[in-house]
C-alpha cells in the first residue's frame, strides 16, 4: 500500500476519526484517481483540491468526518447532493446498499461517471439536476449527504429522509462567512439538531448549471 494513504489514515485517526469501517473505506478509495493530473502529488494531503467549474474535492478529514456522522449502515440506501468528483460517493458506495447521487454540472457527472465505472464500483445511481429537490421518486433515504453549503435548513430534504430515525448531515451557513455541520434525525415528523464543527464548502447553488458547450 501507497506510505501516502498509511499517512494520511494515521492522521485521521490523530484528528479522531474512529470508525473502523470509515477509516478502511477512505483507504480503499484510491483518491488520485478523482484529482486533476497537476494536483496528483497532493492526492493524499490532508486538504481540499480544486477541480473544474469552480468547485472542490472536499478535504478527506472532512469527507471522514462528515461519513462517521452519518452512522450509514451496509443496507442502507444513501442520498448525496453535489457529486462533484465522485470521491464521497465512491467512499458512501463503500459503506452502503446503493448511493444516488446528484450534481448540478453535466461535465462533472459525465466524468465522475466514468472514475467510478474505472473503479468497477456499480452501487451507485447518478443524476444530472438540482439536488435541492432531492429525488422524490426514490424517496424515502435512510441517510442523505449534502456536500455544498445550504443557506438555511434543506427542508426539501429532510422530508425525503425516512421517518424511523433517518439521518441527513450537511453543512448549513450560519453567518455570510461561516457554516456548520448540521445532523439532521428525524423521527416521525419530530428532527433533531445537532450542530457538529465549523467547515467551509462551496455553495449549494439552485438549478442545473449552464455550460460552454465543448
Ligand atoms: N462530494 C464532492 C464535493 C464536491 S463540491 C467531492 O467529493 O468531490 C460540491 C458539489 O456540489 C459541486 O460539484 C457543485 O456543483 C455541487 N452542487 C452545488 N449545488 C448543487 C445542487 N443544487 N444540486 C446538485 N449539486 C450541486
Amino acid at each position: 500500500m501507497d506510505t501516502r494513504v498509511i499517512q494520511l489514515i494515521m492522521e485521521l485517526r490523530r484528528q479522531g476519526i474512529a470508525d473502523t469501517r470509515v477509516l478502511a473505506a477512505l483507504e480503499r478509495v484510491p483518491r488520485d484517481r478523482f484529482v486533476a493530473d497537476q494536483f496528483l502529488k497532493h492526492a493524499y494531503d490532508n486538504i481540499a483540491l480544486p477541480i473544474t467549474q469552480g468547485q472542490t474535492i472536499s478535504q478527506p478529514f472532512v469527507v471522514a468526518y462528515m461519513t462517521e456522522a452519518l452512522r450509514i449502515g451496509d443496507r442502507m440506501k444513501v442520498l448525496e447532493i453535489g457529486t462533484g468528483s465522485g470521491y464521497q460517493t465512491a467512499v458512501l458506495a463503500k459503506l452502503s446498499r446503493r448511493v444516488y447521487t446528484i450534481e448540478r454540472y453535466r461535465s462533472l457527472l459525465q466524468s465522475a461517471e466514468k472514475r467510478l465505472a474505472d473503479l468497477k464500483i456499480t452501487n451507485i445511481t447518478t443524476k444530472l439536476g438540482d439536488g435541492i429537490k432531492g429525488w422524490p421518486e426514490q424517496a424515502p433515504f435512510d441517510r442523505i449527504l449534502v456536500t455544498a453549503a445550504a443557506d438555511h435548513r434543506p427542508d426539501s430534504l429532510i422530508e425525503q429522509l425516512s421517518p424511523e430515525g433517518g439521518i441527513m448531515v450537511a453543512p448549513v451557513s450560519v453567518s455570510a462567512t461561516e457554516q456548520d455541520i448540521i445532523r439532521y434525525t428525524r423521527r416521525g415528523n419530530d428532527v433533531e439538531e445537532e450542530r457538529l464543527i465549523p467547515v467551509r464548502f462551496v455553495p449549494l447553488l439552485p438549478g442545473i448549471a449552464r455550460e460552454a458547450a465543448g
